[in-house]
């Protein structure tokens, strides 16, 4: 099974139409670093806000955490990081070409075909240094997950959040890896965003909720517009597992590439708590005051990359269809992600259409990311903002002006209606939240049938 989408059409949209940038471009880029512009910073926001919404602001067992990225070095020794945190890493010995000895399995370099060299231990935590002088007392870590703050945090929040397990603490931030081979655009880059939350259960109880949160987790992308058939679980072989895990499975998507890891999510058991409580002297245990005993909490942890959740939403809403004599391109993006919600196209820039736009436009833009265009023909902007995913534009025309309705026009089935002005915005908002067009409450909306 492959991908309907070409990873370069995507690359070259984005960049087009200012979703992402390389890093320092104007300096030749900067190896797997990315930049969001205007509509990335969007989506990936929205991605964010969707997770955040879902994970803590609708669950009674949550609450949330943004813990620094710089932490006490002693963290990731006790995490097992400073010494497990390695990948195996071969060098071409003609071109000079470094892979992860698990990209050249064949044994020949997969660029030339080049001899490889035995392979090493390499550590893919980025280090620094505190103060101004670079020894080795001095060095901090850049995070490469932000799950280590959330246990560290573990009973501070504890004592001050009132909760009784099962709970979990979620966050979402920065983290960075040394990756030997990045690429394939944002899929796998040195500096990432996380979405992660670790949940604290009875031990015992945890495959049970390993089961809930694969559930839960897959249930959010296709929820968000992902197609089923895209995504799938694989369960790690036991030689597979990190060092903290008792049993992982990765949720895959189905990227232009093939099939990759979009999400982790594992049983860490007891791993982590123990650790920090063995090497802080802290005491991270759990009284449970219903089973009146003390335990180490089991945790399971749903650990999702926003960047490469922002590819995958991509890829999934790229579309292609034939439109008269040419090729619509449109991101059939869920209204929650789309970076602008609502365009404002008056239908030229005649100046008797300018009061009324910009009367609609002061009062949406207050509810709605909503941008205005009156630069080119209608047909145009209606193609461009189709490119970027907006879901729903507004079409102010001169009949506007004599009976106070404007157009109201569907990204995906292109179909328009005929809305009183003082409905729009209760129209607009129903439809975002996913009623069909069709159902917009009784005062006069009218079918105008297809575009065009
Ligand atoms: P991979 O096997 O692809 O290197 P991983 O198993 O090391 O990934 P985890 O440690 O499980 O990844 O990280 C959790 C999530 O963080 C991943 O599912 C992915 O979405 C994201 N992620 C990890 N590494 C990167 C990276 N280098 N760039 C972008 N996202 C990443």
């Amino acid at each position: 099974m492959t991908s309907k989408v070409d990873m370069e059409k995507l690359v070259s949209l984005c960049k087009r139409r200012g979703f992402i940038f390389p890093s320092s471009e104007i300096y030749g880029g900067l190896s797997a670093c990315w930049d969001y512009g205007p509509l990335g910073i969007e989506l990936k926001r929205n991605i964010k806000d969707a997770w955040w919404r879902s994970m803590v602001q609708e669950r009674d067992d949550m609450v949330g955490l943004d813990s620094s990225i710089m932490m006490h070095p002693r963290t990731w020794v006790a995490s097992g990081h400073v010494e497990g945190f390695k990948d195996p890493l071969v060098e071409c010995k003609a071109c000079h070409q470094r892979w992860r000895a698990d990209e050249a399995k064949d044994g020949k370099c997969p660029d030339c075909g080049g001899e490889l060299t035995e392979p090493r231990m390499f550590n893919l935590m980025f280090k620094t240094f505190f103060g101004a002088v670079e020894e080795e007392a001095q060095v901090v870590y850049l995070r490469p997950e932000t799950a280590q703050g959330i246990f560290v945090n573990f009973a501070n929040i504890l004592d001050t959040a009132r909760k009784k397990l099962p709970f979990g603490i979620a966050q979402i931030g920065k983290a960075f890896r040394n990756e030997i081979t990045a690429g394939n655009f944002i899929f796998r880059s040195r500096e990432f965003e996380m979405m992660e939350v670790e949940f604290f259960v009875k031990p015992g109880t945890d495959e049970e909720w390993l089961k809930y949160w694969l559930e839960e987790r897959l249930n959010w992308y296709v929820k968000l517009g992902i197609s089923k058939e895209n995504l799938r679980l694989r369960q790690h072989a036991k030689d597979e597992l990190a060092h903290y895990a008792r049993d992982c499975y990765d949720i895959d998507y189905l990227f232009p590439m093939g099939w990759a890891e979009l999400e982790g999510i594992a049983n860490r058991g007891d791993f982590d708590l123990t650790q920090h409580w063995q090497s802080s002297g802290r005491d991270l245990s759990y009284f449970d005051p219903d089973s009146e005993e003390r335990y180490i909490p089991y945790v399971i942890e749903p650990s999702a990359g926003v960047d490469r959740s922002a590819l995958a939403f991509l890829v999934d809403a790229y579309d292609e269809e034939p439109d008269k004599d040419e090729i619509r391109v449109l991101l059939r993006l869920h209204p929650d992600l789309a970076p602008v919600k609502v365009a404002i196209l008056p239908l030229s820039r005649n100046e008797a259409l300018l009061p009324m736009a910009s009367e609609v436009y002061a009062d949406l833009r207050q509810r709605f990311m909503t941008q205005y265009d009156d630069a080119q023909s209608i047909g145009r902007r209606y193609r461009r903002q189709d490119e970027i995913g907006t879901p729903l534009c507004v079409t102010i025309d001169f009949q506007s002006l004599e009976d106070n309705q404007v157009t109201i026009r569907d990204r995906d089935s292109m179909k328009q209606i005929r809305v009183p002005v003082a409905e729009l915005r209760n129209s607009l908002a129903a439809k975002l939240a996913g009623e069909p067009l069709e159902v917009l409450p009784p005062g006069g909306s009218y079918w105008l049938g297809f575009e065009g």
